[in-house]
């Protein structure tokens, strides 16, 4: 069985605050567990703290990533996950091919040293792979991954993940096509289709979309009509806007779950959900 622990559920920047409190704060970072398999940590927000809190430590610790891109809030985590201080961790980056050819390694070197972070990434006592990927199927022990590219701002990657006939579909940040009619890339399918829990991005409320349709995100609505079209049994509403409350976060959630053919719930840091087999 496959389980996912969320310790960060925000899109674009952290938001810490009172009203923020039962939902959290941090930005997009997702673990998830298969048995006898390395976690699977799906991208690198501020959320990746507490994560490295929970396993710091560990002998040998060896982790895979699943970059769906390099906006901040999906990489400032990184030079603060604790594991990165040991020589002894070995941390494995699977993570979007850039279109002009620079390596994503180069990029993160660039990104993570003086004068913007006090310690160049180089530094950093843990062994850091780096895999660059796009449109792929691969395998991380015996879980099989599909990577596509999907639509967002800049290139862009969703996750699919398969364990013992259980699948996992993470699509943090995707871009609803603009106008009234709901419609999916072949690549965002190709990721969905009867997965048994979907984390798909749901920022904005309708009027929000209006003003904001070339962003990169997704309504719930849309994120509603992703899982039924695509047949997945759970829907995690995830990339929660920084500026929602836990008040409105908790009505839009029971709203979504009320219209919806699928199980829906809002996607809440610190809670782990267990992945169940659509066939069980
Ligand atoms: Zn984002
Ligand atoms: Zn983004």
């Amino acid at each position: 069985m496959m389980s996912v622990t969320f310790h960060g559920v925000r899109g674009s920047t952290p938001c810490h605050c009172d009203d923020t409190r039962h939902f959290g704060g941090n930005t997009s970072c997702v673990s998830l567990h298969a048995e006898g398999e390395v976690p699977i940590i799906f991208d690198l927000g501020t959320g990746l703290r507490y994560f490295g809190k929970r396993v710091n430590g560990t002998a040998k610790f060896h982790a895979v990533c699943l970059l769906t891109h390099l906006h901040y809030d999906h990489t400032m985590g990184l030079p603060f996950f604790e594991p990165l201080l040991r020589a002894d961790t070995t941390f494995e980056i699977y993570a979007p091919k850039q279109p002009d050819g620079r390596s994503v390694k180069e990029l993160f070197l660039e990104k993570i040293k003086p004068p913007m972070f006090p310690i160049p990434l180089e530094q950093f006592a843990a062994s850091l792979v780096f895999h660059e990927v796009g449109d792929d199927d691969f395998t991380v022990g015996n879980m099989q991954v599909r990577s596509r590219y999907v639509p967002h701002v800049g290139p862009t990657l969703g996750f699919r993940v398969s364990h013992a006939g259980t699948t996992v579909t993470y699509l943090s940040d995707h871009q609803q096509p603009a106008g009234d009619e709901f419609s999916l890339a072949d690549g965002a399918r190709d990721l969905c289709e009867e997965a048994d829990l979907l984390i798909h991005d749901a920022q904005f409320t309708a009027a929000e979309f209006e003003q904001k349709a070339s962003w990169g995100h997704s309504t719930y609505a849309y994120a509603q009509w992703v899982a039924e079209t695509c047949r997945v049994k759970r829907l995690a509403l995830f990339h929660h806007d920084p500026s929602r409350t836990d008040a409105s976060l908790d009505m839009i959630a029971k709203d979504v779950a009320a219209a919806a053919s699928v199980d829906v719930f809002a996607a809440r840091e610190g809670e782990t959900v267990d992945v169940v087999t659509c066939s069980a």
